[in-house]
């Protein structure tokens, strides 16, 4: 089963609680949400022609690989960047099952530490690949900030079947998030696991929350739930991708 992959580089992982390590990033394309502060748009296009690789880490330069793509061949350019962990991430990853599942396993026999970054949503297919995460990255979506309404109840399923490896949540927060929306995060993070850390990250721009409500925000967090960080994108203020 071939899988349509956006892009693949070596970069520092900017965000969540391994923020600062050295990761390879593979950009799985497709996406079942429209969110909007989406800052990878481009990787919700479900059939790109071809995938950018990155072939020297940090160099930026990029050949063309055709797609769809073997899991095997896209191991492969993660063996030549060289780093332990691989994020794999979207888009939503989780979208194209069959082919995350056959990554994931061959990553694994090739001795990669895997992170999954998705949005959380898609618990049925998480169920059948948990086994094969070594830490899994979880957004919770805001209703202010997704346009498909709320996704409390997937949120909550999901981070049940995730709580089998280990397992964050993050946030994206903006001047608009409110205390409640906050303390709903915690409210679901607490009926799994109050121990789940909490990423709250400001979105990135003129959208940004001023210091004293991510106070508030963390406040409001840590109210119900054990570990509650601030975080921004670390790699946008380092120039990285
Ligand atoms: S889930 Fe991620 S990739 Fe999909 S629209 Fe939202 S931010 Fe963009």
């Amino acid at each position: 089963m071939p899988g349509w992959v956006h892009e693949i580089f070596a970069s520092i992982q900017g965000e969540g609680i391994y923020c600062g390590q050295a990761q390879t990033f593979v950009r799985l394309a497709g996406c079942n949400l429209a969110c909007d502060y989406c800052d990878t748009s481009a990787a919700r296009e479900p059939n790109p022609p071809a995938c950018l690789v990155e072939l020297v880490p940090g160099s930026g330069s990029v050949v063309e690989i055709a797609n769809p793509m073997a899991a095997e061949q896209v191991t492969g350019y993660c063996r030549e960047l060289a780093r332990s962990v691989v994020s794999i991430t979207g888009g939503e990853p989780l979208v194209q099952a069959d082919f995350l599942e056959r990554l994931l396993a061959d990553l694994k026999s090739a001795g990669f530490v895997t992170h999954l970054e998705t949005n959380g949503t898609l618990y049925r297919t998480l169920a059948g690949v948990v086994r094969l995460i070594d830490v899994i990255a979880m957004d919770m979506k805001l209703p202010s900030a997704a346009r498909d309404g709320e996704h409390w109840r997937e949120h909550r399923r999901f981070l049940e079947i995730a709580s089998a490896t280990e397992v964050f949540v993050k946030v994206v927060v903006s001047a608009d998030t409110t205390e409640d929306e906050i303390r709903r995060c915690a409210d679901t993070i607490a009926s799994v696991d109050r121990r789940i850390p909490l990423v709250i990250q400001p979105v990135t721009g003129p959208e940004t929350p001023s210091g004293e409500l991510l106070m508030r925000l963390q406040d409001a967090a840590c109210a119900n739930i054990a570990d509650a960080r601030v975080i921004p994108q670390c790699h946008k203020a380092l120039g990285l991708r």
